[in-house]
């Protein structure tokens, strides 16, 4: 199989914007729960000038789906609406909470990242990551 590089691409408050709820826990930044929140940032098509040399994934936590906050039908379509823009070559999303006993793959853990390597026969080494935009927090 031949070896692909690939970038790593967190979902929400990355490639649409993320919403601050206050209600919800702890000022994460949250994913859009309905089509007026759903805002995919314009510049994300950029990437589509970097397909011929890395499979794009995304990697995303998506505790709200299991707290109620979210519905996974709406997760789907805005992975959808996403995917009509850029071509995504898989996505693998955490439904854990953050304090879910044996899970891997929460981020910041690296289980999705090591699967889609495994999956997908990827170069780490030569692989891109973004930075994790919804581990950020907001003072007051
Ligand atoms: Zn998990």
């Amino acid at each position: 199989m031949k070896i692909k590089n690939a970038i790593f691409l967190d979902r929400d408050g990355t490639l649409n914007e993320g919403i601050i709820k206050e209600n919800v826990d702890n000022f994460k930044l949250r994913p859009p729960h309905n089509n007026k929140e759903l805002h995919i940032y314009k510049d994300i098509a950029i990437l589509n000038s970097f397909t011929d040399n890395f499979c794009l994934f995304i990697i995303t936590n998506q505790p709200d789906i299991k707290k109620g906050f979210q519905t996974e039908e709406f997760n789907n379509y805005i992975n959808l609406s996403i995917s009509n823009i850029i071509p995504i070559t898989k996505i693998y999303t955490c439904f854990c909470l953050e304090t879910d006993p044996g899970c891997n793959c929460y981020k910041p853990s690296p289980g999705m990242i090591l699967n889609a390597t495994k999956e997908f026969n990827i170069n780490i080494k030569n692989s891109f990551c973004t930075v994790f935009l919804n581990n950020f927090l907001v003072s007051g």
